[in-house]
């Protein structure tokens, strides 16, 4: 996918392919030397969102540009640097869903941690942005408190929730802007960064350490959502579903929620089994409510992939506990 990048000193416009565009961008925008990889990570992801945003909604279209190479859209320079590259394709093609990728200096909100609700850029407070100073704030906070940031911390904190998405999920960008073009009205409200469900195609079980009672989903549920470094500040409860000791199946999130539970492209639903399998395994009527589920979830998506955490791409975790050889079978095998 190519950008239309208008040159504000010669009224040139540029075509720029998407990747190679945000290559001299994030550079141009946050301190490439400096600033934790999971801030570039989350500045490349923003910008790729603005800039997927700016080519639905050109914001020079009279001079034939979806934007400028100023700071009035996003400033690009000639230099690209090793970290913001790195940052760049680790996040190739990603999209956060919710906002429109739109970023600032410094917010000025009063929930913002650095920020607090004052010094905001020209003396305002920016709603709806990233802010790009509290988003590093928020990486060296956690740093400091032995945690590791990423930039799903950053973005769901001031876009208020949302997720990452693979713009390969969402075909059809493309022909969006020829349809604007055409000024069709129905197409002014492009669905791109509002998507945040998509069909699943494997199961990914965990288990909780925890108490194996239903009550353990309160605490799932707070622990996932409060901020860092109390919390992981993601959006919501990253399960969809939990099962209890005795059997009990509770479902958390909708089956094509996109939580955090892919392993090589896929998107996953995610069964954790409440308790701590480490040294035993799970007791009979969890095992036989977990793989009634599992047959479920797979015959009603056509899935064939179940994996345990540890088996994802980038874990590094026993998750669902030294045990899951013992009971992978019983729990993945079934409903094919
Ligand atoms: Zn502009
Ligand atoms: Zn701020
Ligand atoms: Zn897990």
């Amino acid at each position: 996918m190519d950008v239309r990048v208008l040159r504000r000193a010669t009224g040139v416009v540029d075509v720029v392919e998407v990747e190679e565009y945000l290559r001299h961008v994030v550079p141009a925008e946050v301190y490439a030397g400096s600033w934790h990889m999971a801030m570039l990570e989350a500045q490349a992801i923003a910008a790729r969102t603005y800039t997927l945003h700016s080519i639905l909604h050109p914001r020079h279209a009279d001079q034939g540009g979806d934007l400028c190479d100023g700071p009035h859209c996003q400033a690009m320079g000639a230099a690209t640097h090793p970290r913001t590259d790195a940052a760049v394709a680790a996040t190739r093609d990603m999209l956060w869903t919710t906002g429109d990728g739109a970023y600032v200096s410094r917010c000025g909100r009063p929930d913002c941690p650095l920020c607090r609700g004052a010094n905001g850029h020209n003396g305002q407070t920016w709603t709806g942005r990233m802010c790009q100073w509290g988003g590093e704030y928020i990486c060296t906070t956690a740093v400091a408190a032995k945690q590791e940031p990423s930039a799903t911390w950053v973005l769901a904190r001031y876009y208020c929730g949302g997720a990452l998405v693979s713009r390969t999920v969402l075909d059809g960008v493309q022909d969006e802007r020829g349809k604007t073009a055409q000024g069709d009205p129905a197409t002014a409200t492009p669905p791109a960064w509002a998507l945040r469900h998509a069909t699943p195609t494997l199961v990914c079980i965990h288990h909780s350490v925890t108490t194996s009672d239903h009550a353990a989903i309160d605490a799932i549920a707070r622990y996932h959502t409060a901020l860092p470094p109390a919390g992981k500040g993601e959006p919501g409860a990253a399960y969809h579903y939990a099962v209890d000791a005795t059997g009990g199946i509770y479902q958390i999130n909708d089956d094509m929620l996109l939580s955090w539970h892919g392993h090589d492209g896929n998107v996953g639903i995610g069964v954790c089994l409440l308790g701590d399998f480490t040294n035993a395994p799970p007791p009979e009527p969890q095992l036989a409510a977990a793989a009634w589920l599992v047959a479920r979830l797979k015959q009603r998506w056509g899935i064939t992939m179940v994996i345990g955490h540890r088996e994802a791409g980038r874990a590094y975790t026993e998750c669902p506990g030294n045990t899951w050889p013992q009971w992978r079978d019983r729990v993945a095998g079934g409903g094919t």
